[in-house]
């Protein structure tokens, strides 16, 4: 077989024949046009994997077969089929976990960036690109008060951010010569990727003593801290981890006072403003958030309150530059990059190859400008008020704190779980709303959570009325 090099300027077809027509391209187009357009209709649950298997055969036979269905069966199934089948994070009633609401502007530049064929890994190969993120994420530094020098990367989530976070700051544990599994000091609500990644890093969990609104507290700490002393390991504690915007009950640490403390004792500041860190903009809550200036690392998921798609966290480090030797991959073939003095972003997380996510979120701010972002953050707030508001107002329900941005817990005269999960379902099937219960001090709870603005009047009486 001889290989031919082709000449001609135009050549999409880069597998099988005719593999991207100009006409496909057309029909790509417009069915993206119609997914930023889709009207937010009813909610409706899943069907099993089984049923989408008989529906998919039904339309088009096997999807993945020997010769390819063609790009319009293949986007028609998508289209009709499974991008109907789950319940989209930017509806108005996706009220359970964090819902997400990616702007038109940030849901396109996705697309766009996948096309632009460059990896995020490192300058040579996305500078433009990480240009673009690193601007991103020197908004997100100055809104937290973090150092001039703080720098990081974008990562696929909390979890992964969380993770990375404490990888880094056990390698500095360990660069100060601690020996032992190391202490990871949280309070017993912290997120479980906070858990899962202590338990993947070998690091015993400390649980610091919340106190009456789940917080953690700087005289918690510090009490756990002089039980330490006193046992002779203070030594052994790798981090102290606080929560900006808890995901249960959406409470914010005293950051300041646990913040302070661990600069004394030189203990590493993790902050995870996961969902909270969006809110940072908004300056009637700014003050909530005081002392985030002081972590040593800081993650805030974009994809959950700063309007861009799935999956995009921002990951910060007050001292970028002690981090690199955490994560930097030794190859012969990585040479050249890990001994370059440009923002590699592959040096600051768990990971190589990725793309730059974070450009859609700096597209979006670019386009619409900061003001529009607080903006909506601030009536996401107001939304949210008013809500607990009318729980309050009403006569059978009781709501379980009077704060915490836009996560609202209440809970129900006389109900037990089984009543909350049978209105959650009620809610699913009458198409108005994904909710699900929680659970607060033991108690199980009814949790909601706003994430956008088109949560209107007749939605939230139609969710009230069940209640
Ligand atoms: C959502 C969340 C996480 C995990 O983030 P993912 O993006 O889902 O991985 C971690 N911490 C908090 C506080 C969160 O709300």
């Amino acid at each position: 077989m001889t290989l031919q090099l082709s000449g001609t300027a135009l050549e999409l077809p880069c597998i099988g024949e005719g593999a991207m027509a100009p006409a496909d391209i057309e029909l790509m187009l417009a069915a993206l046009r119609q997914a930023l357009t889709r009207p937010r209709g009813k909610l409706a649950a899943p069907q099993e994997a089984e049923q989408i298997t008989l529906a998919a055969e039904r339309a088009v036979g096997q999807s993945i077969c020997e010769a390819g269905i063609g790009l319009p069966q293949a986007l028609d199934l998508y289209a009709s089929l499974l991008s109907q089948q789950g319940v989209p994070t930017d509806h108005p009633g996706y009220l359970a976990y964090i819902g997400a609401s990616p702007t038109p502007a940030a849901a396109l530049m996705d697309g766009l960036l996948s096309a632009s064929g460059m990896i995020g890994s490192g300058w040579l190969g996305g500078a433009g690109l990480i240009w673009a993120e690193n601007q991103a994420l020197r908004w997100l530094a100055d809104l937290a008060g973090l150092p001039a020098a703080a720098m990081g990367c974008f990562v696929s989530g909390g979890t992964a951010g969380n993770f990375s976070a404490l990888v880094a700051a056990r390698h500095r544990y360990r660069e100060r010569g601690g020996m032992g599994a190391g202490l990871l000091l949280v309070a017993e609500g912290a997120h479980s990727s906070i858990i899962v990644s202590a338990r993947l890093l070998d690091l015993h969990v400390v649980i610091v003593a919340s106190d009456d609104l789940g917080r953690l507290t700087a005289t918690a700490l510090a009490h756990t801290l002089s039980a330490l002393q006193v046992e002779g390991r203070l030594d052994e504690v790798v981090a102290v981890v606080a929560v900006a915007g808890s995901t249960n009950a959406g409470h914010i640490d005293d950051l300041l006072g646990i913040g302070q403390i661990a600069r004394q004792q030189g203990i590493w500041f993790h902050v995870d403003a996961a969902y909270g860190g969006a809110f940072l903009c908004v300056p009637g809550v700014r003050e909530k958030f005081s002392g985030i200036e002081l972590a040593d690392s800081l993650i805030i998921d974009p994809h959950k309150g700063l309007f861009v798609p799935y999956d995009c966290c921002a990951l910060l480090y007050a001292k970028p530059g002690a981090v690199t030797a955490a994560f930097t991959q030794d190859a012969s073939y990585l040479e050249q990059i890990n001994e370059s003095r440009q923002c590699n972003p592959m040096h600051y997380a768990f990971h190589l190859s990725r793309r730059a996510r974070g450009v859609p979120l700096w597209f979006s701010l670019a386009v619409h400008g900061s003001a529009a972002y607080r903006q909506t953050l601030e009536r996401i707030l107001e939304l949210s008020a008013c809500l607990r508001e009318r729980i309050t107002r009403h006569p059978r329900l009781q709501l379980i704190q009077a704060s915490g941005l836009s996560v609202i817990l209440f809970r129900r005269e006389g109900w037990q779980a089984r009543d909350y999960d049978a209105w959650a379902q009620g809610c699913l099937s009458d198409g108005i709303a994904l909710v699900v219960s929680s659970s607060w001090q033991g108690e199980t709870v009814m949790r909601i959570c706003i994430m956008n603005t088109r949560l209107d009047q007749q939605r939230c009486d139609e969710l009230l009325a069940g209640l």
